[in-house]
């Protein structure tokens, strides 16, 4: 039975809904939004924590919300995961940021060597049209298969149905990189990372938490970085931000970083300006 509540609408007015209704409302809201041009992209980089250079930087999206202001992911992403609204924000979050890579690549000559990172819910790598789009978004900006990084997390990557298998290694055979994102944080059914074509192993900011104060926390964090290396795969420590645990994971072998202590998520056109700046190789 439906659960009935009141809810304001509009000047002192009062609506009667019920949360399936508001759940198809938010949708139709949030397909629009993808229409109507109010999503936004930031941009963090990922960096070499020997010395600094940015290596990747990874699209996430926002919602300039008309009278909310600028949401961030939590606010409506999941919502976007049940309904299928993620399927249209995905594809225009992977063109988007292919359109903004292209501007960096032409504006500066260290953007050459960067990856750009793009997250890819559930919904979508079950998608049969995946390859499609991932092809047409390529061909239709010019950007480089080869320097694209598909975050994925952990779930739909350690179980995947034959399916999707066929696809993660058609996107692998034209040279898209697959990263598993948050690594650590869902079943881990460890023994099928040797089996995919995964290149990129980010470790989920609940492991980097506390390495500089648990000897516990340190050894965990330690045995994920080391089976990233073992399986021959970049490895990048996420939410870091502060520099005893960038110590720490430079102690431990980890190689690269993502977080507050480096960088924040910022518009595209800011971080021409750090590219610029940053002297890569
Ligand atoms: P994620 O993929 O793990 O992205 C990293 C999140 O951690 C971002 O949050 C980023 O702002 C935050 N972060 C980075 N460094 C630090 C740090 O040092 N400390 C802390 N506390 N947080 C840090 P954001 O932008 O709110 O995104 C949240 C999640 O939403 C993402 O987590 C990702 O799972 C999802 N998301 C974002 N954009 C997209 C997208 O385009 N498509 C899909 N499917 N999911 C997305
Ligand atoms: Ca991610
Ligand atoms: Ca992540
Ligand atoms: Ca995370």
């Amino acid at each position: 039975t439906a659960m009935y509540a009141a809810k304001r609408a509009g000047r002192g007015r009062y609506q009667v809904y019920t949360p399936e209704l508001d759940t198809r409302a938010r949708d139709a809201e949030l397909r629009h939004a993808v229409a109507d041009g109010q999503l936004v992209l930031h941009f963090q980089p990922s960096v070499d924590l020997r010395d600094g250079t940015v290596v990747a930087v990874e699209a996430l999206v926002r919602w300039d919300h008309p009278e909310r202001g600028l949401l961030l992911p939590g606010a409506f992403i999941d919502l976007a995961e049940e309904t299928g609204a993620i399927v249209p924000v995905g594809e225009w979050v992977l063109r988007e940021a292919c359109r903004q890579a292209v501007r960096w690549r032409a504006e500066v000559p260290a953007a050459a060597e960067i990856y750009l990172n793009v997250n890819l819910s559930p919904l979508q790598v079950k998608q049969s049209g995946l390859v499609e789009v991932v092809t047409g978004i390529l061909d239709e900006t010019g950007f480089p298969p080869g320097r694209l990084v598909l975050e994925l997390t952990e779930g739909i990557v350690l179980e995947p149905d034959e399916a999707t298998l066929d696809r993660l290694n058609s996107l692998c055979a034209m040279g898209v990189n697959i990263a598993v994102d948050d690594f650590g944080t869902g079943h881990a059914a460890i023994n099928y990372l040797r089996l995919l074509p995964v290149t990129v192993l980010k470790v989920d900011r609940s492991y980097v938490t506390g390495i500089d104060d648990d000897p516990r926390a340190y050894a965990v964090a330690q045995a994920v970085v080391g089976l990233g290396a073992a399986f021959g795969m970049h490895v990048v420590a996420e939410g870091v931000e502060t520099t005893a645990q960038a110590d720490r994971l430079i102690e431990m072998g980890c190689r690269y970083a993502q977080g507050y202590l480096y960088h924040r998520p910022q518009p595209g056109d800011e971080l021409t300006a750090l590219l610029r700046r940053a002297g890569l190789p």
